[in-house]
């Protein structure tokens, strides 16, 4: 574990975690998250993914701005989004569609053999690379580029995440996914409510999907930029 002074709030942030688990379980029919990923994020400190002037409220279980228009995602979205995964007993090799500021990221790479993960916006994905280079995650690969087209050299995937809404699924990462492997994605047309959706490849190939929760991401962008919104 990475000792700093902002460590004291982590365990209000775990309590935070747990108490919204338990709040929703109506929806995610999960009062809990797996031991591996509570772990996890004792593991990961926040504070390091987010900017300088917001670095004290890194342990509240809230969104925050990271630049660029783009948000490091809520500490219980996350563990619901890794729980969904379900990939604690494996020797999983795992893909992230929007890397951001590579928190998520972070918390897959405590679990997972190897990670990868794609961001649109270039200077989010190499600071993205130079933290997690910094942090000493040595299974990560980041690179920018449109993660609507998955990221065929590595596949298949055991797992898949999207952290971007889409209006729909895209297929590529279906393909990408597999027999048994599971993709969790916020699926929703901008201003519309959107839907956490987890998707299961059988190992027949088929395909079955279910609306876990409503969430509220920003949107997936289809052409590589370096602008803001
Ligand atoms: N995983 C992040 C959340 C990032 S917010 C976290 O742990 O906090 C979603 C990110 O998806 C943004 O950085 C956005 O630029 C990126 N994104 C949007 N559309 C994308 C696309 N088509 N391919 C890859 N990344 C995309």
């Amino acid at each position: 574990m990475r000792k700093t002074s902002f460590y004291p709030n982590l365990e209000n942030m775990l309590a935070d975690i747990e108490a919204e688990a338990r709040e929703t379980a109506i929806y995610t029919g999960r009062r809990t998250f797996s031991k591996e990923v509570m772990a996890a994020f004792t593991r990961v400190p926040r504070h390091e993914f987010v900017p300088d002037d917001l670095k004290r409220q890194a342990y509240i279980n809230s969104p925050l701005p990271i630049g660029h228009g783009q948000t490091i995602s809520q500490p219980y979205i996350v563990a619901l989004m890794t729980d969904l995964l379900d990939i604690g007993n494996k020797d999983a090799v795992v893909l992230e569609v929007g890397t951001g500021c590579g928190y998520q990221t972070a918390i897959l790479a405590e679990i997972a053999r190897q990670v990868y993960s794609i961001e649109i916006i270039k200077e989010l994905a190499e600071q993205a690379d130079r933290r997690m280079k910094d942090l000493d995650y040595t299974n990560v690969k980041i690179k920018a580029g449109d993660g609507y087209l998955g990221w065929p050299e590595h596949a298949p995937f055991d797992g898949i995440l999207v952290t971007a809404a889409a209006p729909e699924v895209p297929m590529a990462l279906i393909e990408q996914l597999k027999p048994g492997g599971r993709l969790v994605i916020p699926v929703g047309a901008l201003f519309m409510t959107q839907n956490l959706m987890l998707i299961r490849k059988n190992d027949d190939a088929s395909v079955t999907q279910q609306a876990i929760i409503p969430v509220s991401f920003v949107p997936f962008r289809r052409s590589l930029q370096s602008a803001t919104i």
